[in-house]
């Protein structure tokens, strides 16, 4: 029947590119699989033009639509993002209450998605009468875990996970040393500290949870999650989504795809730390002086040190804010000009990735850049730095086997060992590049029609339209 409304999605995007990018990406998938249309509710704080290129490149299926802003100068100057995105959420209620219900009213609204940190806008949902209310969970099964174990965890390990005596062990997981365990659980006299046991909490109530991830990565998990047990959610890993090569003309020319044109094949390393992500100062020397002693080629992407301009400054807005061309060891652009590019602030990753040239990537295991990694068979050196990076570094490096780590010193001698290893090595080097070619493989077929991803997307939407009321 030609007459009746397309379904429609409503989704809740909290702040950062990190969680806007897949989250748009799996309202297109709707749209061209599922023939859906899709809202991404985003909030003021990140409106900046980073994003609001990103929305107004989106299908027509997919529309967006600001919540009107909220006041946050009462929370203490420094208060970490994770508390900043969820105080967001949780005073954006009403208004999004406003819209959700007007959305009701304009469309055949199937279901609400929110993302990690905005669980608490289910409050807003079940007040405007939205019947199905998911999460979407823009990063691993093994992170997923922590936060569904961490209200009884909160109760039942004494003191702070850093200084516990053995690795955290949960159901099918990679056992986590306690210093790599989630950066937001590492104070617990933090208020995102609290934040974070009161969303695990609340995914119960979600009908389902959609994760950004695919079974052969994490295996273990996958397994636990997908046998539903009383009282939790059913889980249905989804991906890899990552943004589809847009490849428009509006992009332009690029001086790092044309550098890597003009390099061999699997030669060059991609480093690169996220959207948001410098090092400090003296890090960020050892790893200039690092890629120079691997004698490798490299491509990357420099950013202005940590001590100098917040992770929160960078995060919100994605470009640095000073030269970080000036914080380079002296002569070092000079002495690598013929194996080395140095690119501030950002490239274009995924076309990076995508390029033959490139053989490894050294990258601080934001979920994002993993999967994208992944998806194109990129063998990675972990460099994590904040949120859940360094538990997916282990996950990756002493999991699966798709990572080789770089030592806490992170001296020069041990950043080129790692690089040279990932790159050209014949012992674990060469076991890491096989496994990213299985598990490249396995990404492809999981999102294949009928495989286990497009399958898990198909039952959801099956779920959203079947009786409906
Ligand atoms: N990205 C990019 N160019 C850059 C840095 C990042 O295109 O120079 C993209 C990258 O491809 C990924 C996202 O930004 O899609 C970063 O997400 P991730 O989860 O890896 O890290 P986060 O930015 O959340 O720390």
């Amino acid at each position: 029947n030609g007459s009746v409304a397309p379904p429609h999605v409503a989704m809740l995007v909290t702040p950062g590119m990190g969680h806007l990018i897949p989250l748009a990406e799996l309202a297109k998938r709707l749209a061209s699989r599922h023939g859906a249309t899709a809202t991404l509710l985003t909030f003021a704080s990140t409106a900046s033009a980073t994003q609001r290129a990103f929305l107004a490149s989106l299908p027509p299926a997919v529309s967006s639509r600001a919540l009107p802003p909220v006041d946050l100068s009462d929370l203490p100057r420094g208060a970490a993002i994770e508390t900043l995105m969820s105080e967001e959420c949780a005073r954006s209620v009403p208004a999004l209450t406003g819209i959700l219900r007007d959305l009701r009213r304009t469309t055949r609204l199937v279901a609400f998605v929110a993302d990690l940190f905005g669980a608490d806008s289910f409050d807003a949902a079940r007040a405007a009468g939205v019947a199905r209310r998911y999460i979407f969970f823009p990063t691993n099964l093994h992170v997923l875990t922590l936060l569904l174990h961490l209200p009884e965890l909160d109760a039942s390990v004494p003191g702070e996970f850093r200084d516990l005596a053995e690795p955290l062990r949960l159901p099918g997981c990679v056992p986590i040393p306690g210093p790599d365990v989630l950066m937001p659980l590492q104070d617990k006299s933090n208020p995102c500290y609290k934040w974070m046991v009161h969303h695990g909490a609340k995914y119960r109530e979600a009908d389902a949870i959609l994760v950004n991830s695919f079974d052969a990565v994490e295996p273990g998990p996958a397994k636990i999650l997908r046998q539903p047990a009383p009282g939790n959610p059913a889980v249905f890993p989804i991906g890899p989504l990552i943004q589809a090569d847009r490849g428009g003309s509006d992009d332009g020319p690029c001086p790092c795809l044309e550098w890597l044109d003009r390099q061999p094949a699997r030669s060059v390393i991609f480093v690169s730390f996220g959207s948001g992500g410098a090092l400090p100062a003296e890090q960020m020397r050892e790893l200039a002086l690092g890629l120079e002693l691997s004698g490798q080629r490299f491509l990357w992407v420099v950013r202005s040190p940590s001590d100098e301009g917040a992770v929160n400054d960078n995060y919100y807005d994605a470009e640095s804010k000073k030269d970080p061309f000036a914080y380079l060891p002296e002569g070092f652009v000079e002495r690598t000009r013929a194996v080395g590019l140095v690119v501030p602030s950002w490239a274009p990753q995924i076309k990076v990735l995508a390029h033959g040239a490139t053989g490894g990537f050294l990258t601080h295991c934001g979920w994002n850049s993993v999967l994208e990694s992944l998806v194109y068979g990129v063998p990675m050196v972990a460099w994590p730095l904040y949120a859940e990076q360094r538990q997916n570094a282990a996950m990756l490096s002493e999991g699966v086997g798709a990572a080789i780590r770089v030592p806490e010193s992170k001296g020069r001698e041990k950043i080129a060992a790692a690089v040279r290893e990932v790159m050209q090595g014949e012992g674990r080097g060469a076991a890491v590049r096989a496994k990213v070619a299985e598990l490249q493989k396995a990404a492809a077929e999981g999102l294949r029609e009928g495989g286990a991803a497009a399958a898990a997307l198909a039952e959801v939407v099956e779920k959203w339209t079947c009786g409906e009321n």
